[in-house]
């Protein structure tokens, strides 16, 4: 059933709710609705076996009033149109909530990610980048990692970008390994950012860090530097799992020894006999505190009401549906959307394009706190509209971004 929905309306669904509460123009609405622009390609790849295998890619950029457009590229059997639309438009508004001057955009190609050799990955990166090298750079798109895409990944785009433009364009990418331009606390960036807005909830409703039982769906770049984090707070770690399953200790997990688990068999599943649940039975297991950080569509009008976390943080891209904010918002469930929740890494992604425009390193600390206060603001901010209005937390940082594009949108002008 979840499967079905489609990520496009629900980014609709959340922009017309905050356009409702703003007011705004039907007019304006329409141009916020649409990507500017969408790039469509289907890149053959010679497979390791000699083989020919044509897969297709998008590049969404959605707007570019306040700067640049910015998101990531993702590598997905099941990314699609409507899916990288929606991405595009939450990365507007994203980069908007945190307050950085860039736009929004995103990019998927459709791929098994998961069975591609490193040869038959990199040749699918720099094809693409070849067929999509006009439509991005460093003042115009800046693409960055997303799910099944990394460091190397974004090696390969630096590489075969500067090769195509004959200079090396650091800042056409973010993401970038460290020796390659790459800003230090890139890679726990998007984690920390979700353990600081858990930390930053806790606070308003009162719930002991020490205490707190975590449940976090997904094992991955997001989800693994969210548990260290929240386990370095103290929380306890009970749940985590990945797309074989997840595992469910009451006692509480180390995430870094579930890791090594992870690296060495493929799995968390069987770490230490410890009882297994799916990943639906995660969602709704005993926790004061749930982070979904795999995928979209998870929680849904189906379990929404079955939760029993009181603090929701969304380390993934759209992982709640409009109908589960319902429920969850009536319900009293504190749920810090994907926008605010998961702008740590693209926060850190503006600061290493910062780095890369001014040919300078900064040193990790410095980074990791410049994100930090960024991201507390922007919680307190949104918290703050919130009240004001009266409305969750995902409309009111909706609101604040939506009038932040607006108000570039109107000062620009539109001819
Ligand atoms: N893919 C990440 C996101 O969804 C990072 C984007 C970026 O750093 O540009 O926020």
């Amino acid at each position: 059933m979840s499967h079905k929905i489609n990520p496009y309306e629900v980014a609709i669904k959340q922009l017309e709710k905050a356009s409702s509460i703003l007011k705004l123009d039907q007019q304006v609405l329409e141009v916020l609705k649409r990507p500017q622009k969408i790039i469509m390609v289907n890149i053959p790849v010679k497979m390791d076996d000699g083989t020919i295998k044509t897969f297709t890619g998008y590049r969404v950029q959605h707007n570019n009033f306040r700067g640049p457009y910015k998101g990531g590229i993702r590598y997905h059997p099941e990314v699609n149109l409507d899916e990288v639309i929606a991405l595009a438009m939450w990365m507007t508004w994203k980069c908007a909530v945190v307050d950085i001057p860039f736009g929004g955009a995103k990019g998927g190609v459709a791929c098994p990610a998961k069975y591609l050799s490193q040869a038959e990955k990199e040749r699918l990166t720099r094809k693409f980048v070849e067929m999509i090298a006009d439509e991005i750079g460093e003042e115009i798109d800046i693409p960055a990692p997303d799910v099944y895409t990394d460091s190397q990944t974004m090696a390969w785009i630096f590489d075969e970008y500067s090769r195509i433009k004959g200079y090396p364009a650091y800042g056409v990418v973010t993401g970038k390994p460290i020796e390659l331009g790459g800003s230090k606390g890139r890679t726990q960036a998007t984690g920390y950012g979700v353990a600081i807005c858990t930390r930053e909830a806790a606070k308003v409703y009162n719930i002991d860090l020490k205490e707190a039982k975590v449940a976090i769906q997904g094992f991955g770049n997001v989800a693994y530097y969210a548990a260290e984090k929240l386990y370095q707070f103290g929380c306890k770690i009970v749940a985590i799992s990945d797309s074989q399953g997840g595992i469910y200790d009451p006692n509480g997990l180390d995430p870094i020894d579930v890791m090594n688990y992870k690296q060495k068999t493929g799995s968390v599943v069987g770490y230490k006999n410890i009882r297994k649940i799916s990943n639906e039975a995660l969602l709704i297991s005993d926790c004061e505190i749930l982070i979904p950080a795999a995928i979209e569509n998870q929680i849904t009008g189906e379990n929404a009401d079955k939760i029993k976390a009181k603090i929701i943080v969304e380390g993934a891209n759209g992982p709640t549906t409009p109908e589960a904010d319902e429920i969850l918002f009536k319900k009293g469930v504190l749920v810090v959307p994907d926008i605010l929740a998961n702008a740590g890494g693209v926060t850190v992604s503006y600061f290493e394009w910062v780095q890369n425009m001014q040919k300078y390193q900064w040193e990790e600390e410095e980074v990791l706190r410049k994100m930090e206060e960024k991201l507390v603001k922007a919680f307190y901010d949104v918290l703050n509209v919130s009240k004001q209005y009266g409305i969750d937390m995902r409309t009111a940082a909706m609101v604040l971004a939506v009038k932040r594009v607006v108000d570039a949108m109107k000062l620009r002008g539109i001819r």
